[in-house]
């Protein structure tokens, strides 16, 4: 898989524009498909619409702010506070998917662990992935997603894990070992 991204954006502390990147290169089309393949329901989910949603989460991961915020400008649309907080978890949760994916890539980890809520709060479909083994990055788990969102608002993440880490080679510039959990990025959960 070619990503193009460069070592700068597989920092791990850049990983808020990596994200923006993710929306921006998913963008209507992206966030459409993203949504349709979580089984949330889009009748009169408009490509306007759908464009506001892309605008809103890009805002709210610039400024480090709940993702929650981006659901207002939506609910004003679509005169339905659910469906708007339905709609930006669901996108937020494929956003952060792919960026994991990207990341995972670019730093050369090999698989993903699907996280999920634990203490059995999970469904039934979030608790068989998160029971099962870990995956390469991009294949399927039990659900047959290769990654959050399974459903509608999806609250699921991605772990990595292993490394293939050339000898002598730095983790990442800040010197953590991206297989943490930290690598998920925390003002979005
Ligand atoms: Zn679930
Ligand atoms: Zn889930």
């Amino acid at each position: 898989m070619s990503t193009g991204l460069t070592d700068e954006h597989a920092r791990v502390e850049r990983r808020p524009a990596t994200a923006i990147d993710v929306v921006r290169f998913a963008g209507v089309p992206g966030l459409r498909a993203a949504l349709a393949g979580a089984d949330v329901r889009l009748d009169g989910i408009t490509d306007p619409i759908l464009g506001v949603l892309v605008g809103s989460l890009t805002e709210v991961l610039a400024s480090g702010r709940s993702t929650q915020l981006a659901a207002p400008p939506l609910e004003r649309m679509i005169g339905d506070p659910d469906r708007a907080r339905e709609l930006v978890q669901t996108a937020m949760a494929a956003v952060m998917t792919e960026t994991v994916l990207r990341d995972c890539a670019a730093l050369g980890v090999e698989a993903v662990r699907w996280l999920g809520l634990g203490s059995g709060e999970d469904c039934d479909l979030c608790g068989m992935n998160a029971r099962a083994a870990p995956v390469p990055l991009r294949t399927p788990f039990p659900s047959g997603h290769i990654g959050p969102p399974a459903h509608p608002s999806c609250h699921c993440g991605l772990v990595p894990v292993r490394m293939r880490r050339p000898a002598g080679a730095p983790v990442t510039s800040t010197g953590r070992d991206p297989a943490q959990r930290g690598l998920l990025a925390p003002s979005s959960r």
